[in-house]
């Protein structure tokens, strides 16, 4: 068994050096994923404002028309009045000039809330294509400088994690197993322990088991934590 937890005390300090580099790898797409979020999302909003534009622009051609409408209203009304024959009819007359010029107010009123619409989104526009092209540009660099970094550690992994499946190999299989399998949940699975207390979780160690794990005969795990825990001599013996 000795042997076996020298292998095991071995791998785990082996996995442990690559354990940022697998955090970096790890990072490196979902920080990569949040850019590329955030580019769509900015896409999404100039879409929503060019959209909001393009309606303003349509509500303005549909006002100035409008407005052009009542104003040939208003001088056919003006001539009716020029040419009217009796007071009665003159007062029709006046009174279509009266309800032109009013739609003319109104129209010109709201022309000028239109314009000023048009004119606020034009300006955000602008700051939403700045953003959009540099939240872009951002993703771009830094999708090449990821690319290089991956590749990079990968390397340094492989390095690292030489030998590693000769030492899995002198494991036994279940052991290796439940190791792998506490690794998903905890840092520093496998401890190597010189006192009564857990490093892991600085719980005192029962006295029997303190025994036992200076045998080394078998697989032992901290009653509180969960963790691995070698005893230094099995290690260095
Ligand atoms: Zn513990």
């Amino acid at each position: 068994m000795r042997e076996e937890l020298v292998a095991l005390a071995k791998l785990a300090e082996m996995d442990d050096s690559a354990r940022d580099i697998d955090a970096e790898l790890k990072q490196i797409p979902q920080s990569l994923e949040e850019l590329r979020d955030n580019v769509q999302t900015l896409e999404t909003m100039l879409a929503q404002e060019r959209q909001q534009l393009a309606e303003a622009e349509q509500l303005k051609v549909q006002q100035a028309t409008e407005l052009k409408e009542r104003n040939e209203g208003l001088q056919r009304a003006r001539k009716k009045i020029a040419q009217a024959s009796s007071i009665r009819e003159a007062d029709a007359a006046e009174r279509e000039v009266e309800v032109n010029r009013r739609f003319m107010k109104e129209r010109e009123e709201e022309l000028g809330r239109i314009g000023q619409t048009i004119e606020a989104k034009t300006a955000s526009l602008t700051e939403r294509e700045k953003d959009f092209e540099e939240a872009k540009g951002v993703l771009q660099a830094k999708a090449e400088s990821s690319k290089a970094r991956i590749v990079e550690l990968e390397e340094q992994r492989g390095k690292m994690l030489n030998g590693r499946d000769e030492l899995v190999a002198r494991v036994p299989k279940s052991i290796v197993k439940r190791y792998e399998r506490l690794k998903t949940g905890i840092t520093n699975v496998v401890l190597i322990i010189k006192g009564e207390t857990c490093p892991g979780c600085r719980m005192a160690l029962p006295p029997q088991l303190t025994i036992e794990l200076q045998r080394g005969n078998e697989l032992h795990q901290c009653p509180h934590c969960r963790r691995i825990i070698i005893h230094k001599n099995v290690i260095e013996d």
